[in-house]
């Protein structure tokens, strides 16, 4: 099967397996387990921040932060197809008690100017704006690099407004991977920034916080209060730090392969795609007259996967696809829509 549904499907390889059944492990709830530690000290490093919490999920590391930097009926801003307001189950009012405020992006970035339009002002009716989020890549926006220039204009919107800046960086590692632009210098504007093990890098559980010391303080609290303090955790931890040591240079590959995908999908009749957005490896295109059920159907049949909402699908490039599996997929997909 090639799996193109996502880059969480990916599984652990012999080698990352082997590292993490002789991870050194100790109670990290009780205080320390040095695989954890040495984890949570390299992805600070790396993001250069003071310190950093290894959490089970993506979904926790943004709920944390967003609990850490806000009181019941603050109003945080983020932009409208953000995973956080999408896809996190209604997290920031259940846990949080705070209120969105939606800003509708451009491809999922937004301007100092969208932003300064959303913070409230300090009239008595008003909510209090406290935070604002932003996802790096932005998935719903097709995967879309943050130029570092608007980011600077955006947090001194932000920092004029007295606001918190919070990163959902699950796909940092492609960002990065696709401008050059390090990880740290996109995590100095931001108090607190979320990356995630799962997705790109490979590992099979994970995501990490980063921030000040103060940050990781309270974070560490609120880990716990939401039941994600863990214990032997070096055992997933050992599989995060392989997947850093060994999956993150590689992510280039994964941009190639998208890259060779969209623009593959561009010369078949009746798929609307426009290469030029696929900056790294999300691709989504749409169908203009065939069904996408049945498009979807025949590559299942064909031995390709991948995901569908509407008549929009989206295909995702993993450590696991090669540049055959890209020219199989198209071979598959061009002959099922010439029916
Ligand atoms: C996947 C994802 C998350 C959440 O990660 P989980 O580990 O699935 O909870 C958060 N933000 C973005 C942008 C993601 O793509």
């Amino acid at each position: 099967m090639i799996d193109l549904r996502s880059d969480t499907v990916t599984k652990p390889s012999d080698e990352m397996r082997r590292v993490m059944a002789s991870a050194v492990v100790d109670d990290d709830v009780l205080g320390h387990d040095p695989t954890v530690e040495e984890l949570e000290h390299r992805t600070a490093e790396l993001l250069g921040k003071d310190g950093a919490l290894f959490v089970p999920s993506g979904t926790m590391a943004n709920q944390i932060a967003i609990k850490t930097h806000t009181v019941p009926g603050d109003e945080i801003v983020m932009e409208a197809d953000c995973h956080i307001k999408r896809y996190e189950v209604g997290a920031p009012a259940a846990i949080s008690g705070v209120m969105c405020q939606l800003i509708a992006g451009e491809r999922g970035l937004f301007t100092g100017d969208d932003l300064r339009a959303a913070v409230r002002g300090g009239d008595v009716h008003f909510p209090r704006t406290s935070l604002v989020c932003i996802e790096n890549t932005h998935n719903c926006g097709g995967g879309t690099v943050w130029p570092v220039e608007q980011l600077a204009e955006v947090a001194s919107v932000a920092r004029e407004a007295g606001l918190k800046l919070h990163l959902d960086g699950a796909r940092l590692w492609n960002a990065s991977a696709a401008s050059g632009v390090s990880e740290a210098e996109y995590a100095k504007y931001f108090d607190s920034v979320a990356v995630c093990f799962s997705k790109g890098l490979g590992a099979p559980v994970g995501s990490v916080i980063a921030g000040g010391a103060a940050f990781i303080a309270a974070a560490k609290r609120f880990r716990k209060m939401f039941g994600g303090g863990m214990r032997q955790a070096g055992i997933i931890a050992a599989g995060a730090i392989y997947a850093l040591d060994n999956n993150r240079a590689r992510l280039a590959e994964d941009h190639a392969n998208a890259k060779a995908l969209a623009e593959g999908l561009a010369g078949i009749d009746g798929v609307e795609i426009d290469p030029a957005t696929v900056e790294t490896n999300l691709v989504y295109f749409k169908l203009t007259s065939f069904p996408a059920d049945e498009l979807l159907a025949g590559l299942t049949a064909a031995g390709v996967s991948l995901m569908g909402s509407g008549s929009s699908l989206r295909a995702v490039t993993n450590l696991m696809v090669t540049r055959a599996d890209i020219d199989k997929t198209l071979a598959a997909t061009a002959k099922i829509m010439a029916g």
